[in-house]
C-alpha cells in the first residue's frame, strides 16, 4: 500500500491511504514519557489543543501509576469543561445479519453457518421502531450486514420506514447508520434519505492483522474500508464516525491509528469525526480470534482517557457491549454518548428481552441488560443528564461537537437548555413516578446553575409547555 504523508498536497490525499505504521511505531518506540512532558500535553489539551501523534504516543508511553492516574484526571477534567454532564442517549437496531465477509471475530460472518440469518421486513421495522419509541429514544442507529440486498437505494428507504413511524407522542428524530462502505453516488443517496453519522469502523489500523481476520469478501479490502468514509464526506455527510476494534492489535497501535484518521479528516475536509467508537471484542457465536491483544479494564480506562485528552471535541460512544460498572466508571473520563435498553436481536425489541441472549440470532454478546428506564434513573440520581436532544442536526448545525468546543458559550446556550427539555419530554412520556420526580429536581438544579442570561427564562417557558403538552422544542 501507497501511504500518503502529511507533506502532501492536500489534493494527493483525498481519498487516500494515511497510515504509516513506520511513522506510529517510529513514535511508539522512540518517544519517552516524562513527568514534565506529560504534564504539559495534559495543559494542551485542557487548553483545548488537538494532541499530535507525537503527543499522543507520550501518554500512550506513561506507565507509571501517578502519571497515569494524572492523565485520567485530564481526561475527566476536560471532559466536564468541554461537556459538561451531558449523556447522550441512543438504541442500536438491527435491519438485516446477511453477509458476504467473513470477519473472525462476527457472529454474522458468511462461514458461520449456524446463524439464523434474516431481514426485517418494512412491518417488522416499523414494529421494531415502535417499540423502541415506546421506551422513549429518539436517536437511533441502524445497522446492516454487507450485502448486495443492503443497497444505498435499501438503506435509504429503511431510514425513510423509521422516520415515518409516529407513536403516542413520539417519534425517531435522528438515524445514524453503521453499514459497508459505499462508492460516492451510494453514500449521496443514503445522504438524501436524511441520516445523521454514517459509522464505519476500520477495526484494526494494522494492515497485516486487517489481513489475518478479514477472510472474505469485499471487507477484505483494508484500503476500500481506510477511505469509506472520506467517499461519505465527498458525498456530503458531514458527520462521520470512526472505530477500531480493540483486542485485535496492540491497543496502542490503535489508539495512534485513530488519531492519524482525525489528522487526516482535519487536514483534508477542514472537520475532525463527528464520533469515535472503541468497542472491545465480545464473546460471538463461533469467536475465532487469537486472544493475545484483548485489553485489560485498566488499560481500557486508560485508552478511553488518551482518546479524550487526543480529541478533546469529538464525540466518544461506549456502547452495551461493556459491562454496567465499566460504563459506569468510564462515563467520567470522556464518553459523551451510551446506547439504553440495547437488545441485538433481529425483531427483538418488539418481542421483548429474552432472559439469555441467543447467540446463533445476534452479532454478539452484550454485557449491559440494563433498560433505558433504568439507566435514565440511574443517570438523573448520579447527576448527569440524559439527552435526547437533536437539534444541531435538524436545524442544519452539523460538525455540532466543534461548535460545542469552539464558540464560547455554546453548551451553556444551546446544548444543556436542549438537553433539559429533551429530558422533560421523556420525564412526562415515559418515566416512573419515581423517575420523574427526581428528573425535575435535576432539572431545577441545572437551570439554577446556567447563568444570568443564558435564556433561563425562555428556558422555563418552554419547560412549561412541555408539561402541559407541546412537544419538540429546543432552541
Ligand atoms: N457490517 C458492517 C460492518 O462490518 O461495517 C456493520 C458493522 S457491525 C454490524 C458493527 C461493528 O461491530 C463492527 O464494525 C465491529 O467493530 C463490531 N463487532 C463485530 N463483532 C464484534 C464482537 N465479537 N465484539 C464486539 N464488537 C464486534
Ligand atoms: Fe459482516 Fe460486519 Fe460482521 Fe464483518 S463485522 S461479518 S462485515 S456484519
Amino acid at each position: 500500500m501507497i501511504y500518503y504523508p502529511e507533506k502532501y498536497r492536500i489534493e494527493d490525499r483525498r481519498m487516500k491511504p494515511f497510515i504509516d505504521p513506520d511513522e506510529i511505531w517510529g513514535y511508539l518506540k522512540n518517544v519517552k514519557a516524562d513527568k514534565t512532558r506529560v504534564r504539559e500535553i495534559i495543559k494542551a489539551s485542557l487548553d483545548k489543543k488537538r494532541l499530535s501523534l507525537e503527543e499522543t504516543a507520550v501518554l500512550l508511553n506513561a506507565s507509571d501509576h501517578d502519571l497515569i492516574e494524572e492523565i485520567k484526571e485530564g481526561a475527566r477534567a476536560l471532559k466536564e469543561k468541554v461537556y459538561g454532564e451531558r449523556i447522550v442517549l441512543f438504541a442500536p437496531l438491527y435491519v438485516g445479519d446477511l453477509c458476504t465477509n467473513n470477519c473472525q471475530y462476527c457472529g454474522f460472518r458468511s462461514s458461520n453457518k449456524g446463524v439464523q440469518r434474516m431481514t426485517l421486513s418494512e412491518n417488522e421495522l416499523i414494529a421494531e421502531t415502535t417499540a423502541l419509541i415506546d421506551q422513549g429514544h429518539k436517536r437511533l442507529i441502524l445497522v446492516y450486514g454487507e450485502h448486495p440486498k443492503y443497497s444505498p437505494e435499501f438503506i435509504a428507504e429503511t431510514v425513510r420506514i423509521v422516520y415515518g413511524v409516529r407513536h403516542k407522542n413520539g417519534e425517531i428524530r435522528r438515524v445514524n447508520i453503521n453499514a459497508a462502505p459505499f462508492d460516492i453516488p451510494g453514500f449521496r443517496t443514503i445522504k438524501d434519505a436524511g441520516i445523521g453519522t454514517f459509522q464505519i469502523f476500520q477495526e484494526t489500523y494494522h494492515e497485516p492483522t486487517y489481513m489475518n481476520v478479514h477472510l472474505g469478501g469485499v471487507k477484505r479490502n483494508f484500503e476500500w474500508r481506510l477511505t469509506a468514509l472520506d467517499r461519505a464526506q465527498e458525498a456530503g455527510i458531514d458527520d462521520v464516525g470512526i472505530g477500531s476494534l480493540f483486542g485485535l492489535y496492540d491497543w496502542r497501535f490503535e489508539v495512534m491509528g485513530l488519531v492519524r484518521h482525525v489528522n487526516h479528516f482535519e487536514a483534508v475536509y477542514n472537520v475532525g469525526p463527528h464520533t469515535i467508537s472503541f468497542p472491545r471484542i465480545q464473546n460471538a457465536l463461533a469467536l475465532n480470534i487469537m486472544k493475545d491483544h484483548m485489553v485489560r479494564d485498566e488499560e481500557f480506562v486508560r485508552l478511553v482517557s488518551i482518546l479524550r485528552l487526543a480529541v478533546p471535541y469529538t464525540g466518544m460512544i461506549l456502547t452495551a457491549r461493556e459491562p454496567a460498572h465499566i460504563r459506569d466508571q468510564i462515563l467520567r473520563f470522556g464518553v459523551s454518548q451510551i446506547d439504553g435498553g440495547t437488545n441485538l436481536e433481529l425483531g427483538g425489541y418488539s418481542r421483548g428481552r429474552q432472559e439469555t441472549q441467543d447467540l446463533s440470532r445476534e452479532q454478539f454478546q452484550i454485557n449491559d441488560s440494563r433498560s433505558l428506564s433504568e439507566i435514565m434513573d440511574e443517570l438523573i440520581r448520579n447527576g448527569y443528564i440524559p439527552s435526547f436532544c437533536t437539534a444541531c442536526y435538524r436545524l442544519g448545525r452539523t460538525g455540532e461537537h466543534f461548535m460545542e468546543f469552539s464558540v464560547p458559550g455554546f453548551i451553556k446556550r444551546y446544548c444543556t437548555p436542549n438537553a433539559l427539555l429533551t429530558l422533560a419530554e421523556y420525564l412526562e412520556d415515559y418515566a416512573s413516578e419515581d423517575t420523574k420526580k427526581a428528573g425535575y429536581d435535576l432539572i431545577e438544579v441545572k437551570i439554577r446553575e446556567l447563568k444570568k442570561g443564558q435564556k433561563t427564562d425562555k428556558l422555563r417557558e418552554k419547560i412549561g409547555k412541555v408539561r402541559s403538552g407541546e412537544r419538540d422544542l429546543y432552541f
